[in-house]
């Protein structure tokens, strides 16, 4: 292994891929023994391809020489089957490579997607607070496909260009040592040339995805704020975002194509000089020895032509492949990030229990340091609702988000019937702790695949019955398709009250002991205000409800109030009891409630 391991870093170092060596061994040692049949059989293919290549090098000779020997007709049948043969193993060869490549390949592209996916799963929320989605986007997309091409570069290179090359140039040295001596002067110093060259890529493809990730960006923001953009006619300004995006990507596209293009001219030219030097050559005799025959020189020829591609590939190969490292890079930086939020190794099953739920002296601070939850302890009786009231900004969405565990507390423990919720598991804390928000994300699925979401086992008779408690039902039975009826992309196409019911119906299909509830600050009409308070009367019927209350009718119906603010619980008690106390609450509902 540590032999292995040596050689590889030789390689590497060869290779010339220094700063990336260790990211791409970790990708190669990640990858190929996995796949090890796969590509030891691209690799015998590979081997094939070599030498079929450089036969078909040789075999130019006999061409040539059976043509024109006058005396020994016969050849020339041998060497036209020989050529069929070779030209024909070649073909099959290259194919099985490319395919087995490609099956490899396909296959680690796929695995490294869902690994991608699966760790931006398991990330808290608040390692989406901190990235941007269009960066996600593109990492798990892009960032495999350009590891695949690392993959393929090395192995393609190393085995089938390299082998290529040796072929050809031991069938050069074969046919003509001296000149093969004078080429093996001249070749180098061109594919330093075009190496130069091409080395400019590598800076241009850094500036190529960075740029294609704004374009992303921009897309990505127009649809999703759609509304926003149209409402404040910011067409304009998207337009003239994206059109320096596309400009700056197509230019760097440009500038590649360029670079990669202006070897060819170089390598023309020099392949023009080389040829003619050598039919000069071949006419005088060098160092007493004559020039061979008019077959070897072909043959000669012929190899010497053909070893430019392999040569090229493989002089490139570092460029190539520092160029693939961006995105490899993209990828394990997305994959090694530590997860923001884990499973207690120990951690069991939250016991089902009626869902008493006890706040401890919590603490809580985001990234920013700035504490949002300072020293809060509260009791809630299973059955009972609570509403949080208090100014904007006084923490409560923050106190859902930690008895949800999106967040730990800094100090401070939140229990569950009894049980901190830290040392639970996340699928039992799910299933205990329901949640509706204040706006209701739908999936691009059907009404009855949006509910059945958060309880894949429910039949179509627990849907529809979920849907009936929430005052759902009547206005799903009326889409076309009913509850088979697709909702585009975040269900644009209901209004505010048809979607807060989809989420108590959610909800209710949930059926958890403990429902966190944010409660929508979209004024509703009447008749939709009424079915949505009596769709959360029947769903919070006998359920441990903590609220975020916007609406005097939820404060009214609540057994317990508390006002929020910085942090603290300053006031808390029932409403009589808080009316009674003269405070802030007091304020709050004649300047918020009263008109109600
Ligand atoms: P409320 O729900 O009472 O309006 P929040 O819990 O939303 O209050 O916010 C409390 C404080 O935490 C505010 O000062 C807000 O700016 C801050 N805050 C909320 N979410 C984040 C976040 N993801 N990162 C940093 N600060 C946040």
């Amino acid at each position: 292994m540590k032999m292995m391991r040596s050689a590889g870093d030789w390689f590497l170092k060869w290779i010339g891929a220094r700063s990336s060596g260790s990211l791409l061994w970790r990708l190669l040692a990640e990858s190929i023994p996995e796949h090890r049949n796969r590509y030891l059989a691209a690799v015998a293919a590979m081997v094939l391809v070599a030498a079929t290549t450089a036969l078909s090098a040789w075999v130019m000779g006999a061409i040539v020489d059976s043509m024109t020997d006058a005396e020994n007709r016969s050849r020339v049948f041998i060497v036209a089957a020989a050529v069929a043969g070779i030209f024909f193993l070649k073909g099959v060869a290259s194919f099985a490579q490319v395919v087995l490549m490609a099956r490899a390949g396909n296959r680690i592209v796929a695995q490294k997607q869902i690994q991608l996916y699966q760790r931006l799963l398991d990330h808290g929320v608040a390692f989406f607070n901190k990235t941007e989605s269009s960066d996600v986007l593109l990492r798990v997309t892009q960032s495999a496909q350009m590891a695949r091409q690392v993959i393929d570069t090395v192995v393609t290179g190393f085995i089938r260009d390299l082998l290529t090359l040796l072929g050809l140039v031991a069938v050069m040295f074969y046919q003509q040592p001296l000149l093969s001596l004078v080429c093996l002067v001249v070749g180098p110093a061109a594919l330093y040339g075009v190496r130069k060259i091409l080395g400019q890529v590598r800076a241009v493809m850094a500036q190529e995805m960075a740029g294609l990730a704004e374009i992303i960006r921009v897309v990505q923001e127009t649809a999703t704020g759609a509304r926003v953009v149209k409402a404040f006619a910011l067409e304009p300004l998207m337009a003239s975002r994206i059109e320096t995006a596309v400009r700056l990507v197509a230019k760097r596209a440009n500038k590649m194509v360029r670079l990669e293009a202006a070897t060819t001219p170089l390598m023309d030219t020099i392949t023009g000089l080389a040829i003619a030097a050598i039919v000069m050559l071949s006419t005088v005799s060098l160092f007493g020895r004559s020039a061979g025959t008019a077959g070897q020189l072909m043959s000669f020829v012929t190899a010497f032509l053909m070893a430019y591609e392999p040569a090229k590939r493989l002089s490139r190969m570092r460029v190539s492949i520092e160029a693939g490292m961006i995105g490899v890079r993209m990828m394990y930086d997305l994959l090694d990030q530590p997860r923001t939020m884990v499973e207690a190794p120990d951690a069991t099953d939250l016991p089902a229990g009626p869902g008493q739920l006890a706040l401890e002296d919590l603490h809580f601070c985001y990234s920013d340091g700035k504490p949002v939850i300072d020293g809060i302890t509260l009791d809630c009786a299973a059955g009972t609702t609570t509403a949080l009231v208090g100014p904007s900004g006084g923490g409560k969405s923050t106190l859902l988000n930690l008895m949800l565990r999106l967040y730990d507390p800094d100090r401070g423990r939140i229990l569950i019937d009894g049980h901190d919720i830290r040392q639970a598991t996340f699928a039992s804390l799910r299933r205990t702790v329901s949640y509706v928000g204040q706006d209701t994300f739908l999936f691009s699925a059907t009404v009855k695949e949006n509910l059945r979401m958060v309880r894949p086992d429910a039949t179509d008779e627990e849907v529809v019955e979920a849907a009936r408690i929430a005052h759902a039902d009547e206005f799903i039975g009326a889409l076309a398709q009913g509850y088979d009826t697709p909702i585009g992309e975040n269900g644009t196409f209901l209004s505010g009250g048809q979607r807060q019911r989809l989420a108590l119906a959610r909800a209710a299909l949930r059926r958890a002991p403990i429902l966190l509830l944010d409660e929508a600050t979209s004024a509703l009409d009447s008749h939709s205000e009424t079915l949505v308070r009596d769709a959360l009367d029947r769903v919070t019927a006998g359920v441990t409800t903590i609220v975020v209350a916007h609406r005097l009718s939820t404060v009214l119906r609540a057994n317990r109030i508390c006002y929020l603010e910085q942090g603290k619980v300053v006031e808390t008690g029932s409403l009589a009891e808080l009316l009674a106390m003269n405070g802030k609450f007091r304020a709050l509902y004649d300047q918020q409630f009263a008109h109600g």
